[in-house]
């Protein structure tokens, strides 16, 4: 009898550089293709004017950045095309709003 010599078969896959072009595409398309919502605080600030919505203080292509779009409900998925949930509002006034909402739950729960 004859040992046959064992042999150990490494199947590794096929290398196929292929794929990791396909996946860098993917990504890249991935970072062009934002979702549809991501877009949102460009549309308010067409909708709405460079102007907060709370003091009135007027925004220009410089201090645009200070402008900061609000969801008058809460929800940031909420995004009507019109833009009646949003609100623009400058950093200090939305801060403002943010800071009275987390109060105002804190003063309710804080009642028994
Ligand atoms: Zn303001
Ligand atoms: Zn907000």
């Amino acid at each position: 009898m004859k040992n046959k010599p064992y042999r150990i078969h490494h199947k590794r896959p096929p290398q196929k550089t292929g794929d990791y072009q396909s996946i860098e595409e993917a990504l890249k398309k991935l970072k062009k293709t934002e979702p549809p919502w991501s877009d949102y605080r460009e549309r308010s600030l067409k909708i709405h004017g460079l102007i907060c919505a709370k003091c009135g203080r007027e925004f220009d292509e410089k201090t645009r950045h200070l402008l900061t779009v609000h969801h008058k409900d809460g929800n940031h998925l909420n995004n009507p095309p019109d833009g009646s949930n949003w609100e623009n509002l400058c950093v200090y006034c939305h801060d403002d709003e943010h800071s009275r909402e987390l109060l105002g739950k804190y003063l309710i729960e804080g009642k028994e």
